[in-house]
């Protein structure tokens, strides 16, 4: 047990739970404050989108708080409303939004919104008026990503309008943001390009008579790795998590950063199979020995891909496995061996923190060919989230 990556123990599975997610907050926390370190005079957002990246929405951002965060950010407007409606109270925005969303709920509840559309513009500034109070907005503006943001002529329009509906009070503009194509990958082109953009769109917007309080650009893999991206505020996300958002510029601990997120299951049966036994859907495994096999309770509806069939790592003892034929909706099966000692409601730990040779969320990404933030944000609703080491912990 390692106490420089791990400063809560790992908890059981609660009994009679075929899994859980056990989240700790303390990690959470930490690596809030390692960012926040390296965001030197930028204040932090901890961004909780997609319930907190699949760890639990308010538990984590009040971990994130804790740990130093001064803002959160989500994407969806009901993520936002339900922080305000657990009493968070921190600057909280939101930004992403459908053409028919009323706003006034969140104008009410004081909730930041990123506006990048003229329709949105024209919806947030009805809900000032149905309201009588000030919108808070951001502009979100695109600088090259090709996604979420204006540009161009939209831009000049929303400026324009910002700078009439500031001047009656209908709107603050408190921010001004975009997002980075490349981030992870530092020295691309297009970090510079996007920059000189963005400090090009401020001056813009200056001109126009918007001049926002916050400037914010920087994600994780800018707030770690480059410093001239931080401006007011920075937004990471993954790496409040403990993932690393560069995995191939550095692990983890090399930015101080801690997995929050143990997946753990519990063996559901251990069976002795002959050899040649086809297992699972369409008999993709065959065992070459005699064995035993072990069923493990989870499946591609609890997040475990189905492309983690004959790929997937998990520990179980101290032994690594892969995943021994197809992943199922609810179960998957693992060949232990002739001689493994494994029974029957043994832990199977899918991912940690790997301080005691268990696979990690970033060892499950490059297994199937993805990123370490799909595998956790994908671990399905019916795993438990059991939060520990920190208040909120269950
Ligand atoms: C998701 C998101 C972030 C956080 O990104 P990470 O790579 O997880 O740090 C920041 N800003 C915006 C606009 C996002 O959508």
């Amino acid at each position: 047990m390692s106490a420089t990556t791990s400063s809560t123990p790992p908890a059981p599975v609660p009994p009679g739970l075929p899994a859980c997610a056990q989240v700790d907050l303390s990690a959470i926390s930490s690596n809030v404050s390692a960012l926040k370190s390296r965001a030197g005079d930028a204040e932090v957002m901890a961004v909780v989108k997609a319930d907190a990246y699949g760890h639990g929405l308010v538990p984590s951002a009040r971990a994130a708080l804790r740990g130093g965060a001064t803002w959160l950010g989500v994407a969806q407007l009901p993520e936002a409303v339900e922080l305000r409606r657990a009493g968070v109270v921190a600057p909280l925005l939101s930004w992403l939004h459908v053409p028919g969303q009323d706003f006034t709920e969140a104008l009410e509840l004081g909730i930041d919104l990123g506006v990048s559309t003229t329709w949105a513009l024209d919806q947030v500034m009805a809900a000032a008026t149905a309201t009588g109070r000030t919108a808070r907005v951001h502009l979100k503006v695109d600088t090259g990503l090709g996604r979420n943001g204006a540009w161009d002529d939209d831009l000049a329009a929303l400026l324009s309008t910002l700078a009439g509906a500031q001047a009656e009070g209908s709107v603050e503009v408190v921010g001004l943001f975009s997002h980075f194509a490349y981030a992870d990958a530092p020295q691309h082109p297009t970090v510079r390009a996007q920059q000189e953009r963005f400090e090009g769109i401020i001056e813009q917007a200056a001109r126009a008579g918007v001049e926002p309080q916050v400037r914010h650009l920087a994600n994780s893999a800018a707030t770690l790795t480059n410093p001239s991206a931080h401006y007011d505020l920075v937004r990471p996300g993954v790496s409040v998590y403990g993932l690393s958002p560069v995995p191939d510029l550095g692990a983890p601990e090399d930015f101080g950063l801690r997995e929050a997120m143990r997946l753990v299951s519990r063996l559901s049966s251990v069976k002795d199979s002959p050899a040649g036994q086809g297992v699972s859907y369409g008999h993709v495994y065959t065992t070459a020995e005699p064995t035993k096999l072990g069923l493990v309770p989870m499946g591609y509806s609890d997040g475990v891909p189905r492309h983690a069939t004959s790929v997937g790592p998990v520990q179980v003892g101290d032994r690594r496995y892969v995943v021994a034929g197809r992943v199922c909706m609810d179960q998957f099966v693992l060949d232990l061996g002739a001689d493994s000692p494994a029974l029957a409601g043994d832990e199977v730990v899918l991912f940690g923190v790997g301080a005691q040779g268990e696979p990690t969320a970033q060892d499950w990404a490059a297994a199937i060919d993805t990123i370490n933030y799909e595998i956790v944000t994908r671990v399905g609703a019916r795993v438990p989230r059991v939060h520990v080491g920190g208040e909120g912990a269950a």
